[in-house]
């Protein structure tokens, strides 16, 4: 515990990481931090920078897949109740990095305000939806945000606006030291009755599409110019192939599913198995949307 001496109150030494991941694979932490104020995270970025070691942050793990070997360096969890504010204002909501997207969703179409629902269901943070930017059928949700509060490399508090945050498909241009602490979004006035309906009518399609029922699963590659790569992979005949415990979902071929004895070594063999079969079948290099720690 040497590098975080005297913050043995928030830092674990060998976090088990899986529990934390939608996959629930992979290995440790070499250090974990829950910090509950921002002076403690600001000086939990101090400590890896004087120690020269890296800082990853962790959402709710909808994005991540961690290798057995787990992680070296710094892991922060940013779940404690000073990340959670939501408070909705006028038109203009604003979001603890912690808060679930889907609890923002909801937030907003109760107060009658439109613009988030297209997003509804799909699993995460703001923390996490705001660095991959998500996305889903009817747009992204940069549109939404006026402004992003970081805790930059240096520990300074900085509020940045959507410029600032050079938002592109599923990504922002933010150093990967830094730290997202809230969002700003600005919706539109709408009524709440039809809202409320397009979000069910939303989250009935989301579910029927998705293997959102099944825990142990990731969305894994970009879509490529050419075309969705669920398209790509269910044209290629991929759809059900297994690897161990590790499956391509015969629901929505975008996704892998996995059971509870499958390892990481499963998951990587099945991801380099899709883009080979991809490249040699239809000419197109399948890129990772998943981010492999
Ligand atoms: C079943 C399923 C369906 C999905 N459907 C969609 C979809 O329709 N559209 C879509 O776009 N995505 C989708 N995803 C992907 C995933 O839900 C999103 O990428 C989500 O926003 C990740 O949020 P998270 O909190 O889980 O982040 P994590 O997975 O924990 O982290 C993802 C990345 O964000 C970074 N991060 C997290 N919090 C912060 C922070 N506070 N500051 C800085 N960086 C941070 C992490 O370091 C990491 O780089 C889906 C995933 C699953 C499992």
């Amino acid at each position: 515990m040497e590098p975080f001496s005297g913050m043995e109150s928030i830092v674990r030494h060998n976090e088990p990481l899986a529990m934390y991941t939608w996959f629930q694979i992979g290995g440790n932490a070499e250090f974990f931090a829950e910090p509950t104020t921002v002076e403690e995270l600001t000086r939990l970025q101090e400590r890896c920078r004087e120690q020269n070691l890296p800082i990853r942050v962790l959402g709710r793990g909808s994005n991540i897949l961690v290798r057995d070997e787990g992680v070296h360096g710094l892991v922060v969890h940013l779940a404690s109740p000073v990340f959670q504010n939501l408070t909705v204002q006028g038109n203009t909501v604003e979001a603890g990095c912690g808060v679930g997207l889907n609890q923002v969703i909801m937030a907003a179409v109760h107060h009658g305000l439109a613009g988030l629902e297209e997003l509804v269901a799909i699993p995460g943070s703001i923390g996490g939806a705001v660095r991959g930017n998500v996305c889903s059928h009817g747009g992204d949700l940069s549109q939404w945000i006026t402004s992003v509060t970081v805790a930059s490399r240096d520990g300074s508090i900085e509020e940045r606006s959507r410029d600032e945050m050079a938002f592109s498909h599923r990504r922002c241009e933010i150093d990967s030291q830094e730290l997202i602490l809230s969002a700003k979004f600005e919706l539109e006035e709408d009524d709440p009755v039809a809202l409320s309906r397009r979000l069910q009518k939303e989250w009935i399609l989301r579910r029927s599409m998705q293997p959102l029922a099944h825990q142990c699963a990731g969305r894994i590659f970009r879509d490529p110019r050419e075309d969705t790569a669920a398209t790509l992979i269910a044209l290629a005949g991929l759809k059900g192939t297994r690897i161990g415990g590790a499956m391509i979902s015969e629901r929505h071929a975008g996704f892998i599913v996995t059971e509870a004895e499958a390892t990481f070594s499963d998951v990587a063999r099945l991801i380099e198995l899709v883009q080979n079969q991809v490249r040699t079948r239809m000419g197109v290099e399948l890129e990772l949307e998943i981010e492999i720690w």
